[in-house]
């Protein structure tokens, strides 16, 4: 399917029958908000595709003394708005029409949480759990070497990712610093965002995304006069986005049902006790056998009945085949682009709603501009200043997307798309295209 199929196809929503790649799952999406607000054309048409695409074969020594060759990428899809910005990913499954689709995002992303920056994703297509840490740092270091002038403090700035951390970016930022002039090492810091605290990081960032969760679903409860302290909750992955949404959400008393990850499924009727399931992942790297739950499989994970489900694993995770038993009232999308476009099709048809991807985990981004800004001031923000900021961010992007959403008589999905695009076309209208 092109995306002049999807252009002309009249409902402007997904078709069932066709199976579309990542990118062009998230072409739609946007287009579908274009066609809603009147995108001018010709912003429609720079957006039609990313900026810059870029791919680096390079060599790196394993612990056993041989080469092996890696291949990663660097997508920059729009900066209108400001830098590049956007995660790398690290993981066997990482591939071209992947990045673009996240870099999309982004752009997206961005624009709707009102951040000055633009959309970026990279990666290296390779499983990191199968790397020594040594190797990893010179995995690292090798790919920041050959992306080169391709990111920069001003101009494309990375983040972490699946399978990467606040250590893989202070990797990047040595080996960013170190081929800068030494009189001007400290002021480039900020080439990378989500490093350690002792490296230039934000405090909060760590859960800077699950937090923003939080205070999306906050929201949608308190639009549907729901009671979050007797609400429940399913969560699939609990790595950095899954494990900070659960514990935080815990906390306001919605009881984790159900978990699920790469290591297998997990379930108590009683609620599974947030805080000890993320130290066990922590020390044993996935949430099978955890003691305080029953092992399931993964088709009775998917059906546990639920007020709220949080993807906070890969995209493409919620399909037609599984979608079918999903029995829960709200989607709240931690993961990016978790849902496929037939899946969401279904639920929607059962009354369903979502907390759509690029206004659910905006969190992540918004502390990493935070963070940013520090780095450019020489500050060190307290948590409660990071916090603050974080949930004015997110609670005035929800508001802006629900009331579009009422306004234009759309999903939360296309609402906040819409906001993103409108933020976008005014800048494009002011500053004119050049020549
Ligand atoms: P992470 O590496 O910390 O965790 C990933 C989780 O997914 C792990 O629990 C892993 O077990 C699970 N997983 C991997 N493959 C799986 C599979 N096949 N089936 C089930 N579970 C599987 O990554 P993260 O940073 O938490 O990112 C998770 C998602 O959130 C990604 O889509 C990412 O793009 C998105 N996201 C992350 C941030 C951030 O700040 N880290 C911000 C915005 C969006």
């Amino acid at each position: 399917m092109t995306t002049d199929d999807r252009r002309s196809n009249p409902s402007g929503t997904a078709v069932k029958t066709m199976t579309m790649t990542l990118y062009q799952a998230a072409v739609m999406q946007w287009q579908k908000a274009a066609k809603a607000v009147g995108l001018d054309s010709e912003v429609h048409t720079i957006l039609s595709q990313p900026k810059n695409e870029l791919m680096v074969n390079f060599p790196v020594r394993m612990d056993n003394g041989e080469y092996r060759l890696f291949k990663g990428y660097r997508v920059q899809h729009n900066n209108i708005l400001g830098p590049y910005k956007g995660g790398m990913r690290y993981h066997q499954d990482v591939h071209i029409d992947e990045v673009k689709a996240l870099a999309t995002w982004m752009t997206f992303k961005c624009a709707l949480a009102d951040v000055p920056f633009g959309g970026a994703k990279g990666g290296i297509q390779f499983d990191p759990t199968k790397h020594s840490s040594e190797e990893l740092m010179r995995i690292t270091r090798r790919f920041t070497h050959s992306l080169g002038g391709n990111i920069g403090p001003e101009y494309d700035i990375p983040a972490p990712d699946v399978g990467t951390n606040a250590q893989t970016m202070v990797w990047m930022m040595d080996t960013y610093l170190n081929a800068t002039s030494a009189h001007d090492r400290f002021a480039v810091r900020h080439v990378v965002t989500g490093k350690t605290l002792t490296c230039g990081g934000s405090l909060g960032r760590e859960k800077a995304t699950g937090q923003g969760v939080t205070y999306t679903v906050e929201e949608w409860a308190k639009s549907k006069k729901m009671d979050l302290a007797k609400s429940t909750m399913i969560v699939q992955g609990y790595g950095n986005v899954g494990s900070n949404s659960a514990v935080l959400l815990g906390a306001k008393g919605v009881k984790l049902l159900a978990a699920s990850d790469h290591t297998g499924s997990i379930y108590s009727a009683g609620g599974i006790d947030t805080v000890q399931l993320k130290k066990y992942v922590d020390e044993k790297r996935g949430v099978a056998g955890f003691p305080g739950a029953d092992k399931i499989d993964a088709a009775t994970f998917w059906s546990t009945k639920a007020d709220i489900l949080i993807p906070a694993a890969l995209e493409n995770q919620i399909t037609e085949e599984n979608a079918r038993s999903i029995n829960v009232r709200v989607v709240a999308e931690g993961a990016n682009g978790p849902t496929t476009p037939g899946a969401e099709e279904m639920l929607v048809e059962k009354g369903t709603e979502f907390i759509p991807d690029i206004l659910c985990n905006s969190g992540g981004v918004t502390v990493s501009y935070f963070e940013w800004v520090q780095n450019k001031k020489s500050e060190r923000w307290e948590l409660e200043e990071v916090d603050r900021k974080l949930e004015g961010y997110m609670r005035r992007a929800y508001r802006m997307t629900d009331e579009l959403r009422q306004t234009l008589k759309t999903d939360m999905r296309t609402a906040a798309y819409a906001v993103a695009l409108q933020r976008m076309q005014r800048a494009y209208r002011e500053r004119g295209i050049f020549p």
